[in-house]
């Protein structure tokens, strides 16, 4: 040990530096939000609350029930219904989640391959029960009339659903550079 050393721990200086950091602490402004007084105004692409598509022409809700959003669910929270219709097409008889199960990660979201499910910026929702967490499709629909009408839910789908065919022409022009290389 050196007198350096020695001197430090005669006169505890590594302690009375621990305790000016805390010291300053209680000069330095507090950085918790004192919710719900003050709030971060929320932003497109949160986590939030769930919400169906509603495809603009026929006004009925985009998801075709081909139940790869239930598939990808690591809650299994998901719980689709779907019967043959008239036509022969699917028919998305009920379209269910159960709120209190999600972990809100967002892996529906991205499996979906018709952009027919999003995650509104949402997320101030409370009950008393447990059925008022229990989203079926029209209360899914009904998110996306009030949280994501008009151009808000044509720009969140802008900027988060991918892949778009545009990314695969860019990808194929890039590969094409590079055999040409
Ligand atoms: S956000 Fe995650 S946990 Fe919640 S429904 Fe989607 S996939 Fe399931
Ligand atoms: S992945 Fe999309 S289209 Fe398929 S069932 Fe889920 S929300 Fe509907």
């Amino acid at each position: 040990m050196t007198v350096m050393d020695l001197l430090k721990k005669i006169f505890l200086v590594e302690i009375l530096k621990g305790m000016a950091v805390t010291l300053k602490q209680f000069f330095t402004p507090a950085v918790t939000r004192q919710y719900p007084k003050e709030k971060r105004e929320p932003f497109i692409g949160s986590r939030g609350l769930h919400a169906l598509v509603r495809d603009s022409n026929s006004g009925k809700e985009k998801c075709v029930g081909c139940g790869l959003c239930a598939a990808m669910c690591p809650s299994e929270c998901i719980h689709i219904y779907t019967s043959e219709g008239d036509d022969n097409e699917k028919v998305v008889d009920r379209y269910e989640i159960d709120l209190l199960r999600c972990v809100f990660c967002g892996l529906c979201v991205e499996a979906c391959p018709y952009a027919a499910l999003v995650q509104t910026e949402h997320f101030e929702y409370s009950g008393y029960t447990r059925a008022e967490f229990y989203y079926t499709k029209d209360r899914l629909l009904e998110n996306w009339d009030k949280y994501m009408a008009g151009d808000k839910g044509r720009k969140y789908i802008d900027l988060f659903w991918r892949p778009r065919s545009s990314d695969f022409e860019k990808k194929s022009k890039s590969e094409q550079d590079r055999s040409k290389a």
